[in-house]
């Protein structure tokens, strides 16, 4: 084994990144609430009027879905194919 191991340090490195990224999202979120340039809104597919904020991309945190739960999981679960007919209409 003469190699060092580029594959688990770069991959540990993706790993952080994007937690960081994840993680500083949800504080820009917050921020974002508490000094009102975000306003929480109600589901996008639903309506429900608790929801949280999805990230599509943690590169823009303040760019935001607003989700229930529900619709939440399920988009984490079943990928983007929930809103392809919200985003674009037909
Ligand atoms: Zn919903
Ligand atoms: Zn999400």
């Amino acid at each position: 084994m003469s190699e060092p191991n580029l594959t688990t340090g770069t991959r540990q490195a993706l790993w952080r990144r994007q937690n960081w990224a994840k993680y500083s999202a949800h504080l820009a979120v917050q921020r974002g609430l508490n000094n009102g340039e975000l306003v929480r809104q109600a589901c996008e597919v639903c309506g429900h009027p608790r929801t949280d904020a999805h990230h599509d991309d943690y590169d823009a945190p303040l760019r935001v879905r607003w989700l229930c739960r529900q619709h939440h999981a399920r988009l984490h679960k079943g990928g983007e194919d929930l809103f392809t007919g919200l985003s674009s209409p037909r």
